[in-house]
């Protein structure tokens, strides 16, 4: 007789193995909620990795997906669509952005800004400039493109020879910039808080003169706000707080809440290199994805929901404090709105999945941000009962970690 059961064993059976997923298999969520097979709760503070910006089952979005499931799911690029439309205008009416290019993931949507710049510079300045910058501890993605982007070489070496011309620099280093921009330099692309590589804010100042650099050499800033945007920091992109406005600006993520979307945002300018043939996506922009952001949107582009943001980053700071002058176990709390990161101090280096572990034995999901920080990205929504219930498991957690 076969084994039908559905495990985590059955993971290591059947799947490649470049994930290490949990032990519990979670089968249902509501809001910031979520039950494994076994019906055990948990308060979820992943968001998804700053994916379910609303939480889980949402009943708008819910409707919103089965609505559209009932009239058009794909038809391809030989026609457009009123869902991707309708998000488009919304997304151009509320951003610097004239033009978007839809896509299916993070990755994806860099990558197309990645080669838009190159064709652009390649369109107005010729085949000599090509270098992009790019930072250490940041993240663009998993293609090989995205990835070499990427500052973590271990995530690109091995795979043989890398797309060329991509120069990595210290993150805030604004008189390193200075050296090394030159008249090749065709883009630089940085997230406005690295979130996979520490939970690393930005200084104002920096993003500031990488716009004056970027004028003075003709090269694209591209913003990559996967993580940050759609309300994460309190704001709807991170850019309006940085006294910038970026040329290209990549979302995904919570920009579907869950449904897989990506987007690039750019300016007429830029986008008249993208012509006919030069780039496209099967599934990118399809009626689905695009009927449940367009909802997601209106719901997190609104002064109540993103001032929310802020009042529950206080919430979680001044727990984490309380906990901290109980346990001292953390050097800083970084981040911004509801991407935050708990730093691990010396005692408890390279800890952090020791903590998450205990976290989950207390009913509690929480991320990590390399292996000393403990990332809380949570839903924008989560009320705050839920989050103060949640704070009190982690404070259990906390005490394990210190027994
Ligand atoms: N860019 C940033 C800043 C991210 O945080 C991520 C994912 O974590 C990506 C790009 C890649 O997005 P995706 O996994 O959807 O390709």
């Amino acid at each position: 007789m076969s084994n039908t059961a559905i495990t985590r064993s059955l993971f290591d059976q059947v799947m490649v193995p470049n994930y290490s997923p949990l032990a519990m298999i979670p089968v249902r969520g509501e809001g910031s909620r979520v039950w494994d097979q076994e019906n055990n709760e948990y308060i979820d503070l992943t968001g998804g990795i700053a994916v379910n910006a609303l939480g889980h089952a949402h009943p708008e979005l819910v409707a919103a997906l089965t609505e559209q499931a009932k009239k058009l799911w794909h038809m391809s690029n030989y026609f457009t669509n009123e869902p991707t439309l309708e998000l488009a205008r919304k997304i151009v009416a509320n951003t610097f952005a004239e033009k978007v290019f839809f896509a299916n993931s993070g990755a994806e949507a860099n990558e197309a800004a990645l080669k838009l710049a190159r064709r652009y510079a390649f369109d107005h300045y010729g085949k000599e400039k090509t270098e992009i910058i790019a930072f250490h501890h940041g993240f663009h993605g998993r293609t090989f493109f995205t990835v070499s982007t990427g500052g973590h070489a271990p995530y690109s070496d091995g795979f043989g020879p890398k797309p060329a011309d991509i120069t990595h620099l210290d993150y805030n280093d604004l008189s390193g910039l200075e050296k090394a921009m030159s008249d090749k330099t065709c883009a630089v692309i940085l997230e406005p808080l690295q979130g996979e590589g520490g939970v690393l804010p930005i200084d104002k100042a920096f993003a500031q003169g990488i716009r004056k650099l970027c004028d003075k050499y003709n090269a694209l800033m591209i913003l990559d706000e996967v993580q940050t945007g759609m309300g994460r920091t309190g704001s709807l992109f991170a850019y309006m707080d940085l006294g910038i406005i970026p040329d290209v600006l990549t979302s995904a993520k919570a920009l579907g809440a869950g449904f897989p979307i990506s987007a690039m945002l750019t300016l007429d300018k830029f986008a008249g290199s993208l012509t006919v043939g030069t780039h496209g996506t099967t599934f990118g922009g399809n009626p689905l994805a695009c009927a449940v952001a367009s909802k997601a949107f209106d719901l997190i582009n609104n002064q109540a929901m993103l001032n929310g943001v802020k009042e529950k980053e206080r919430l979680i700071r001044q727990a984490l404090e309380e906990i901290n002058n109980e346990y001292h176990a953390f050097e800083e709390i970084r981040g911004s709105g509801l991407l935050l990161g708990a730093v691990l101090n010396e005692q408890y280096q390279g800890r952090a999945k020791d903590l998450l572990l205990a976290c989950a034995d207390q009913g509690l999901l929480v991320l990590m941000a390399g292996a000393s920080v403990i990332r809380f990205t949570p839903a924008l929504n989560i009320s705050d009962q839920l989050l103060e219930q949640a704070m009190d498991k982690f404070k259990q957690a906390v005490k394990v970690l210190a027994e």
